[in-house]
């Protein structure tokens, strides 16, 4: 007998005979079942993460593999599993019917439509955890995902595959945010999948109809496990979410984007169900494997090299803090796992600087090379602008007598401060976003009062859309402001600033 077989059957009557291949007709027995969690016995060959059935067609999934017993999570209609019912193995691993036919549709993370439109036909099943595609499989992150924000895509751009977090108290914009950065995409070819997990329905029925209203629903898919949903659920969502979005990329070669809000929501979840679970509690009690958790989804972002097809998944997790406190436990996780963070803040938010974006610790690390030329051009300028506007901003509080250059430091600042005020729902393609930038980089608004900038702003885009489309086009299509543009550019402006003014003394 070869040495290799005699060692297998050592090891195999020391363990008491296991059958380490078959095993999948195995049946075993609940010893308990109380909150959607269940012990069992019995089926000692079954592995982590499958799914397992209880008498009634109910699945469950196993979470827990111990010297004696299995700890599973049932997925629906819990209260029907008994003590001492059967369960047996599938041999498969938890999963998702995908197709098509979900665009523009609101789902469960069981795949029941939410929406009342009727069922959806499937094309095939993608598993909800699945690894990460690796260092060979990826290119580097190259094509910008726009935002429509002009102080996101300007100073914290966004490129296809990148993993970009948004953070900060509630309702600073977060939501908002991420459902415009959707609506940029309605004509870029991007499927979004937005994944709501622990929400209220309504914020979720509105978002659907913003979504409808701007013509952006029919790239997007809605997974949605609400406030009510069991913990189950909500911990499922995003891989939910994740795995369509795979199934979009990997299958149709296609650039996706998808947003996890929020995670700390899903991290309270799944801390939920280590509980019931009895598993030992860590630091703000949160299991140990929670970066594990966070880390295995957000890794499956990537931008495929061309060949798995080319496609791309960017991921905007989102995440709600306290009293700005990034130092807690699940805002210092994902921060470490993501590639920047876009930092919104309820002070600026209430003092009425919307998106309330602190463009002063905001960052993307990979973005800045998938920027298009024109921008990257004159973003430069910007940041430093704002920084130095940032510096002097506190010191002329204290100084009566400021000298010329800070007066205009001070100035272009509060220039530019309010020139990356936008509206929501009102995305700003990226040639318009160079116009206004510019404008404001280059000192031409500088004469305008405050408050007539951002009148001044919609009113030069529309004279520009109506009298010079070839500049816009040109942006657009070169992706460069050349010296000869920008004279161009600087002309049209000042001549419509002329104009603008006239009117304005005219009419007051
Ligand atoms: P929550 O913590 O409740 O999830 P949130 O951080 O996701 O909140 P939103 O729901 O996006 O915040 O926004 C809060 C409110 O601010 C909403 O009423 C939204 O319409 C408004 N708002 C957000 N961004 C802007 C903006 N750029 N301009 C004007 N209003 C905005
Ligand atoms: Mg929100």
């Amino acid at each position: 007998m070869p040495l290799t077989d005699a060692i297998l059957r050592g090891i195999q009557q020391k363990i008491g005979g296991l059958n380490l291949i078959s095993g999948v007709d195995e049946v075993g027995a609940v010893i308990e079942s109380a909150d959607g969690i269940a012990r069992i016995r019995g089926l000692s060959s079954a592995l982590n993460g499958e799914l397992l059935e209880f008498p009634g067609k109910i699945y469950g999934t196993i979470f827990n593999l111990e010297k004696e017993e299995i700890i599973c999570a049932i997925l629906e209609n819990h209260t029907k599993v008994k003590e001492g019912a059967w369960v047996k193995r599938t041999g498969h691993v938890i999963g998702i019917s995908v197709g098509r036919s979900m665009l523009g549709r609101v789902l469960n993370p069981m795949g029941d439509p939410l929406d009342g439109l009727g069922p959806l036909a499937a094309e095939s099943v993608a598993p909800l955890e699945r690894p990460a595609p690796g260092v060979i499989d990826r290119e580097p992150v190259r094509v910008p995902l726009q935002t429509g924000y002009k102080v996101v895509d300007a100073l914290v751009p966004i490129g296809r595959g990148q993993r970009e977090l948004i953070i900060g108290d509630r309702q600073t914009g977060k939501t908002t945010l991420a459902v415009d950065t959707i609506i940029s995409q309605k004509d870029t070819g991007v499927i979004s999948v937005y994944v709501a997990v622990g929400q209220k329905e309504s914020t979720v029925v509105k978002l659907r109809h913003q979504l409808e209203k701007q013509d952006a629903l029919k790239n997007t898919i809605i997974v949605e496990a609400p406030a009510s949903a069991p913990a189950i659920e909500q911990y499922l969502a995003p891989f939910v979410g994740c795995a369509i979005a795979e199934y979009f990329m990997y299958e149709h070669k296609k650039d996706t984007l998808i947003i996890y809000d929020d995670l700390s929501k899903h991290a309270a979840a799944y801390r939920h169900i280590s509980l019931l679970m009895r598993r030992p509690p860590g630091r703000e009690a949160y299991p140990g494997d929670i970066f594990y958790l966070h880390s295995r989804l957000l890794e499956r972002a990537a931008k495929l090299s061309q060949a798995l097809g080319g496609g791309s998944m960017t991921a905007l997790p989102i995440i709600e803090t306290q009293g700005n406190d990034i130092s807690a436990y699940i805002p210092t996780n994902v921060i470490s796992i993501t590639d920047g963070q876009i930092f919104l803040e309820a002070d600026l938010f209430n003092s009425g600087l919307r998106p309330a974006v602190n463009a002063g610790i905001s960052v993307s690390r990979v973005g800045g090379s998938a920027q298009i030329k024109a921008i990257r051009s004159i973003s430069g300028t910007l940041r430093i602008d704002l920084a130095q506007y940032r510096e002097k901003e506190a010191f002329s509080m204290f100084s009566s007598e400021l000298d010329k250059e800070t007066l205009r430091q001070l100035r272009k600042g509060a220039v530019m401060v309010e020139l990356l005020k936008q509206d929501k729902n009102n995305p700003m393609p990226i040639e318009e976003q160079v116009v206004s930038i510019f404008a404001g980089v280059r000192e031409l608004l500088d004469d305008l009062p405050v408050e007539r900038i951002l009148p001044f702003e919609a009113a030069l885009l529309k004279h520009i859309r109506a009298k010079y489309r070839d500049v816009l086009r040109d942006i657009r299509k070169t992706q460069e402001l050349p010296a000869e543009l920008a004279e161009t550019l600087k002309n049209i402006i000042e001549n419509f600033k002329k104009e603008f003014l006239d009117v304005a003394i005219v009419s007051h």
